[in-house]
């Protein structure tokens, strides 16, 4: 490891202990574009990476609610307003018993190059909750998102920050916070993203994240006169990424062999097709089954506790959390003929999987390029909402197949290498960092 890059590392790890999602993400950033900072003199002498990895505000706070018992619950919540350069903060919050501050300031800090890409004037900001939707009633998912939004919403805004959903908070949640923020401030404005297409949502929304990451798969593939047709794929999670993944696959011809979720895999030999997929689709957004009742039901193997990356496949496409595929996953996925691995989730490859991936020089498209659709239609919501106008459905999907084309077009500038290899690691990572460094110079020291 270079010496500047070992101090700027070693630096980080004393000001951040007990941090490691966030130490993870910022190594893996810092790696990729340490060299070129150095070539850089406006960037290096004027320490912008050493400013971006500090959050420009953290807050939290407490979030009491009742359950339907009447007795006291209490979670803890978050938002990490990261970059405001070149917007204002945008990005998800997640619901999870896993998340703390680690987790958020790792996935605030990917949304600077994420948004960054998709070429749109979007800051970064992501937040949550350690609450747990799952297993609770719909009054007390709505109880505790009218506490959470009692303290956010003097944080948030529609020219200020502006959430969405991620894990844990879907259309259901996203209702529930809007309505507390509109009687709380008085307005019906553009705060959140998600929203439902009767009260302000956009269209494709839901699916942006999973049909943005084939429309990259495509542009990938396109590369080398290839397409997804005919591909097998295997995919984890089952929510919405996804789901929406899957959809898009099978839209264009290629087999999904496997879908996840936190307890095991389920591998259909056969294909998951339209039917099997609506049937997912009902279990995991209505009543909210576990992925093994698809095995009972369309007579496949099912794994408890495992994951998918053992099952050949084409392309491997890792949709449901971070650090879920490892070094000794991704040496089997390439030594099965995997030709390309996209992240729909963020970060779900540890950077061991990632080097792997390098090394091999298979395709590897990191979240912060492939999954950007999400975020991206999310922007689109917000033109919408600010035009008190709404799009057609093939209207957005028209300009998300050209956002995503366009990321990739901006990965390709920088990650092109000298033998033809496209390192979309360091094309995104570098091209996202360019646009929000050239800002934060224009805006001064602030
Ligand atoms: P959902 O909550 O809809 O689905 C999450 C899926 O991942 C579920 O299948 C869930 O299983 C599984 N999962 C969650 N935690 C774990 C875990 N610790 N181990 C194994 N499986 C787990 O979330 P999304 O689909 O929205 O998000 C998935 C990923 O995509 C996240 O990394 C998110 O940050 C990222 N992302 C999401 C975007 C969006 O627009 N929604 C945009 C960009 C990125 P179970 O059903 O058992 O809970």
């Amino acid at each position: 490891m270079n010496e500047v890059l070992a101090h700027f590392l070693n630096n980080i790890h004393s000001k951040n202990p007990g941090e490691p999602e966030f130490l993870q993400a910022v190594a893996e950033v810092a790696t990729s574009i340490t060299t070129f900072i150095q070539s850089e003199p406006r960037y290096k002498n004027t320490k912008i990476l050493e400013r971006m990895v500090e959050p420009e505000r953290v807050v939290i706070f407490r979030v009491p609610w009742l359950d339907d018992k009447g007795e006291i619950q209490v979670n803890r919540g978050f938002r990490v307003q990261m970059n405001s350069a070149i917007g204002p903060y945008k990005g998800g919050l997640r619901f999870h018993p896993s998340v703390n501050l680690s987790v958020l300031k790792f996935l605030a800090f990917e949304q600077i190059f994420k948004n960054s890409l998709t070429g749109l004037p979007m800051g970064a900001g992501k937040g949550g909750s350690d609450f747990n939707p799952k297993g609770k009633s719909d009054n007390e998912v709505m109880k505790f998102c009218q506490s959470f939004m009692t303290e956010l919403y003097r944080h948030v805004g529609e020219d200020t920050d502006i959430p969405a959903g991620d894990i844990g908070v879907g259309n259901r949640e996203i209702g529930f916070l809007f309505g507390q923020y509109k009687r709380i401030v008085g307005s019906f404005n553009g705060v959140l993203t998600g929203k439902g297409n009767e009260w302000g949502g956009s269209q494709i929304r839901p699916e942006a994240t999973g049909y943005g990451l084939i429309y990259f798969v495509d542009e990938i593939l396109k590369t080398k006169n290839d397409s997804i047709k005919g591909k097998n794929v295997t995919i984890s999670g089952s929510g919405n990424v996804a789901q929406f993944a899957a959809e898009k696959c099978i839209e264009n011809g290629a087999k999904v062999l496997t879908m996840s979720d936190s307890h095991g895999f389920i591998y259909d030999p056969a294909g998951i097709d339209k039917e099997k997929l609506e049937y997912i689709k009902q279990l995991k957004n209505k009543t909210h089954g576990p992925i093994k009742e698809y095995a009972a039901k369309f007579q496949c193997a099912y794994f408890e506790g495992e994951r998918p990356w053992k099952i050949k496949c084409d392309i491997a496409l890792p949709n449901a959390t971070q650090n879920e595929l490892d070094a000794k996953d991704a040496a089997l996925l390439v030594e099965q003929g995997c030709i390309c691995v996209a992240e729909g989730a963020n970060m779900p490859c540890t950077p061991d999987a990632v080097a792997v991936f390098l090394k091999a020089k298979i395709f590897y498209a990191p979240g912060k390029a492939a999954n950007a659709g999400g975020v991206a239609v999310s922007g689109l919501e917000m033109s919408q909402n600010s035009q008190r106008y709404s799009w057609t459905r093939t209207e957005v999907d028209q300009k998300l197949k050209s956002i995503m084309r366009e990321i990739h077009q901006r990965c390709l500038q920088y990650g092109k290498e000298p033998d033809g290899y496209i390192n979309y690691e360091r094309g995104a990572n570098i091209s996202g960092f360019v646009k929000v460094a050239d800002a934060m110079l224009a805006q001064g020291v602030v």
